[in-house]
């Protein structure tokens, strides 16, 4: 069939780890050979590192953050983002201390008013209670939607 594009619905959460390693080197593989495009979801970041040009991070349907993957693995900008990456296991000596994500996530038939996030983050102001934050831009090919970066632009 040829195809240019390929949406990969957590393609290999379900794969045994040592399986999970050769799937993705096919993966990688049949792009470089056809000169593919994924759109690759995924909950497991480690994968997400290893595979994307650009990752697009979701809360409760709404895009939080875009960036490209080292910009975004290297320097998170929103608070969701970076609650999330604290939370990966990762080759390092020495002990970590992990702090989970407080709160349950609420239910997306009935999400919390204004930034969805703000019933979980431990920046949120009043402002996030009732105000949606847009998505815009904080650099080259980055997007964060957070009323934090406004503060910080004054
Ligand atoms: S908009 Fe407010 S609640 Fe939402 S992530 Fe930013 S600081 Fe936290």
């Amino acid at each position: 069939m040829r195809p240019e594009f390929l949406v990969c619905d957590e393609a290999v959460a379900a794969l045994d780890v040592s399986i999970q390693a050769q799937v993705l080197n096919l993966f990688m593989d049949l792009r470089q050979d056809f000169n593919l495009t994924y759109l690759f979801i995924s909950h497991d970041l480690g994968v997400v590192e290893h595979l994307s040009d650009r990752v697009l991070i979701m809360y409760l349907g709404r895009i939080v953050e875009e960036a490209p993957t080292e910009a975004l693995f290297g320097d998170p900008n929103h608070p969701y983002t970076q609650a999330l990456l604290a939370e990966v296991p990762r080759l390092e000596p020495g002990r970590r201390i992990f702090k989970p994500i407080t709160g349950e996530i609420p239910s997306p038939i009935n999400p919390p008013s204004g930034c969805h996030f703000h019933p979980r983050c431990p920046h949120a102001m009043d402002r996030c209670r009732v105000e949606r934050p847009a998505l815009r831009p904080i650099g080259p090919g980055r997007f964060s939607a957070c009323h934090l970066n406004d503060e910080a632009r004054g």
